[in-house]
């Protein structure tokens, strides 16, 4: 049977870039171990506290439905923490809790593109960006962001390919690369978007992992907040990736369609994970800087390491849990250099082909083993590229 155009072509050319990660887990399958520094997952898992609420909310029978918005005291919490990090006026008619970040990427996209829109998005990029914006039948179209240029996009190479565009998605701070985009970058980025007329959707699940800030969320900026959709999750913020709880901020005409889109596919997010996201973020700021502080620390390691050397040159990342390394001087590819390392070695990282054609010859070194695994690692792949240039 023929399934759908949209469905069969999700993946554009069929890579989908998470080749070197499959490797990996099949190596750790058949018995071998291996370093892997591949996907943003931390190295602790929830918190028992966080736990504990969700274990406490389910047993008290909180097990039915739930609210597909979400529930009211989350959503208000939600507002009240964007509002209190922004200065930007957000009540609970601009949130809609989502299953975590990803599928708020869906919605925010749904909401805004129809079939054959272009919607441009920062290379390199997360890798689900493009399949993402498939997914809702629009166009992906990359503006890459350089290297030389720490990977801070350029409103100019924005505006060339905005004509015509519906929509931009930018990531600040930002995975795979660690930049943060300072105030030129982000002032910018309005600019072209309200002289295009596009809608921005602003990935900010990495904002509680900033080293070298300020985070500015593009909502706040002047003549933005109509037109901006910006996206949380307490994935990063707080080791609950696998509990699948984010948020969309949008102007309230918005959120009620994308309550409408909730009501016909997700149904909203179980109630015993609200209660425990709730719980979670009265945690308060403490708690989130207890969980980013090891990824600070561990950026600061890898970039002492690098220091050490000559051949691969660091991308120093204003935040986020990842370090991107330049290898290009290997005059190997990043794909080449990542198979490598993981027959030789057993160490896994992403290559940068898997987050778009900007970061070729680079690859992401997740920090999300401890810190002894990682210097060991890290210097176990230091010396494999040297000694590729000496074999050259
Ligand atoms: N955006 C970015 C940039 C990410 O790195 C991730 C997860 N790795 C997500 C969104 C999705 O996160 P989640 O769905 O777990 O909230």
């Amino acid at each position: 049977m023929q399934q759908s155009r949209r469905i069969s072509t999700l993946n554009g050319d069929g890579d989908d870039g998470w080749g070197l990660f499959i490797a990996a887990r099949e190596m750790i399958a058949a018995g071998t171990p291996v370093t892997e520094l591949t996907i943003g997952e931390h190295d602790v898992r929830t918190d028992p506290v966080i736990l504990d609420a969700m274990h406490a909310s389910a047993r008290s029978g909180n097990t039915g439905y739930a609210m597909i918005p979400g529930i009211d005291a989350l959503r208000d919490t939600v507002a009240a923490r964007v509002q209190q990090r922004s200065g930007q006026k957000t009540t609970r008619d601009n949130v809609i809790i989502t299953p975590g970040g990803q599928a708020a990427l869906f919605m925010a996209h749904h909401a805004t593109c129809d079939e054959g829109d272009r919607a441009l998005f920062i290379d390199p990029y997360y890798a689900t960006y493009p399949g993402t914006i498939r997914a809702v039948g629009a166009v992906p179209v990359p503006v890459k962001a350089r290297s030389a240029h720490g990977f801070q996009p350029d409103p100019k190479e924005i505006a060339k390919a905005a004509p015509g565009a519906k929509s931009l998605l930018i990531n600040s701070p930002n995975n795979p690369t660690g930049a943060v985009y300072g105030a030129e970058t982000m002032n910018g980025i309005a600019r072209v978007v309200q002289e295009h007329d596009l809608w921005l959707i602003s990935d900010e699940v990495y904002d509680t992992q900033v080293w070298e800030g300020p985070h500015i969320s593009p909502r706040t900026l002047p003549g933005m907040e109509e037109r901006t959709l910006q996206i949380g999750s307490l994935s990063k913020s707080h080791a609950m990736t696998g509990s699948r709880c984010g948020w969309i901020v949008a102007p309230e005409d918005v959120t009620e369609n994308l309550i409408q889109l909730a009501t016909n596919t997700n149904y909203g997010v179980a109630g015993f994970v609200q209660a425990a996201g709730l719980f979670a973020l009265e945690l308060g700021e403490d708690f989130e800087a207890r969980i980013a502080e090891p990824f600070r620390r561990r950026r600061g390691l890898v970039l002492d390491l690098v220091a050490q050397q000559q051949i691969v040159r660091a991308i120093p990342a204003q935040g986020a849990m990842y370090a991107m390394l330049d290898i290009r001087a290997t005059g190997m590819t990043g794909e080449e250099f990542g198979f490598a390392l993981l027959n030789k070695h057993h160490i896994a990282v992403m290559p940068g082909e898997s987050f778009g054609q900007a970061a070729a010859g680079h690859i992401r070194v997740a920090l999300t083993v401890d810190d002894d695994r990682l210097r060991e690692a890290v210097a176990t792949l230091l010396d494999f590229a040297s000694k590729q240039v000496k074999a050259a």
